[in-house]
């Protein structure tokens, strides 16, 4: 009942999105299946007309010249489709073209096995040919539920009201009308609920797409959160741990010069003891900004919050001399910083201390060697008078 419901949905209609995505699929399939079946039919149609044209008697008959033309029709046709298919392979912008010409040679075949079935009727009440087509056209055919019941539909039509045209003399018709229509009836359900399964089939596609970036955006939102120090947005000591080696690895292959600045803010405690804890970190975000700004001239660099107002730079590729201008400057725009208060005016000024270490890496360098000698150099900084400079 419910597969019921949801089928009598879809022959209503179907969102526009899905309806797009659907005709973008049967697209795909119609020319899948075509590229099979057409060669197959129009190889059939053209034995059949030569058959029939090299045999005894030929086109001597109307019926075996009404033959031959049904043949060479459907031969046609077949080709006329399959070329019309071929020429428009690169075209997936526009689906609906080739399902039209697909469903224009569908409603050919419909009306050909329906016209073959009437005239057969001069011989036999065989309606095989008119079954068959209505059936294949239900599998192989992509249409919409109505596209379904208006080809079927006017098939069926046309059959049984021109059923008795041919037949020499009246027979009992009956069987044949059930037949016929019960087996169209069971083609349209056949093509309606294929129609709806990909219907769902689509739906299912787009829920889990959904579902996926969501995951995803999700996921990208959980990396941020895990490496980013929430105070300043610098990278956190756990990015530090996962991306330094590799780093110091690269510059150790490659001969490269490789730099550590261990910078930290002065007399901070008093700052915090002074202004409070929320003026303390404003401080140590707009430290952590004026670090920010500086490491983004490099190309390889790894700016991290060390710990509480303690910051490291990583520098690859650069020299010594340009190493010891970019301390002496970074301390220098720290030292520039003015914090405002609420009355506009600025509070004490912060000073930040750096000691730092160059060298390029040899075989036996260790990057924890070369931080501990960066740490060294910032304490005597620190002990030298603080607000500066100092290499290892
Ligand atoms: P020195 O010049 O020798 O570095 O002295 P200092 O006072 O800066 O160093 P110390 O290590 O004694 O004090 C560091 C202070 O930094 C202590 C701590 O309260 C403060 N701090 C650490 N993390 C944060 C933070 O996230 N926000 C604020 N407001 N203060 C912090
Ligand atoms: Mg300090
Ligand atoms: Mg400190």
């Amino acid at each position: 009942m419910d597969r019921l419901r949801r089928l009598l949905g879809h022959v209503k209609g179907t969102e526009p999105d899905i309806t797009r995505l659907v005709e973008e699929s049967d697209m795909r399939d119609v020319r899948a299946t075509f590229y099979v079946a057409l060669p197959f039919i129009a190889v059939a149609e053209l034995i059949n007309a030569v058959l029939l044209l090299t045999a005894l008697g030929g086109l001597s008959t109307t019926a075996r010249r009404v033959y031959f033309a049904l043949y060479v029709s459907l031969f046609a046709a077949s080709v006329a489709c399959l070329l019309y298919l071929l020429l428009h392979r690169r075209d997936v912008e526009r689906p609906r073209r080739i399902l039209n010409a697909h469903l224009l040679y569908v409603l050919f075949l419909c009306l050909w096995g329906t016209f073959l079935t009437i005239y057969d009727q001069r011989a036999s009440e065989n309606v095989s040919v008119y079954v068959t087509l209505v059936m294949a056209a239900s599998v192989i055919a992509r249409m919409t539920p109505l596209q379904t019941v208006c080809v079927l539909g006017v098939s069926q039509a046309l059959l049984l009201a021109f059923f008795r045209t041919f037949q020499p003399e009246p027979v009992n018709n009956l069987g044949n009308y059930m037949n016929t229509s019960f087996m169209c009836l069971t083609a349209i359900l056949i093509s309606c609920s294929r129609y709806a399964s990909k219907v769902d089939e689509i739906r299912s596609l787009q829920v889990m797409t959904r579902q996926k970036e969501e995951i995803e955006r999700i996921n990208a939102r959980l990396r941020y959160l895990v490496d980013t120090d929430e105070l300043t947005g610098l990278s956190n000591r756990r990015v530090l741990d996962a991306e330094l080696p590799a780093l110091f690895e690269r510059c150790r292959e490659q001969r490269r010069p490789f730099a550590v600045l261990m910078a930290d803010i002065d007399d901070f405690k008093a700052f915090n003891d002074t202004y409070g804890h929320q003026v303390g970190d404003r401080c140590i975000h707009e430290v952590a900004e004026v670090l920010r700004r500086a490491a983004q001239e490099f190309e390889e660099r790894l700016l991290v919050r060390y710990g509480g107002e303690e910051f490291a730079v990583f520098v690859s590729g650069v020299s010594r001399d340009r190493i010891a201008v970019l301390a002496d400057d970074l301390c220098r725009r720290v030292r520039a910083l003015c914090l405002q208060t609420e009355q506009g005016t600025c509070y004490d000024a912060v000073r930040m201390s750096i000691g730092w270490s160059w060298c390029i890496p040899g075989p036996d360098a260790r990057v924890s060697d070369i931080i501990s000698s960066a740490d060294r150099a910032l304490y005597r900084a620190k002990r030298e008078g603080k607000d500066r400079a100092v290499a290892s």
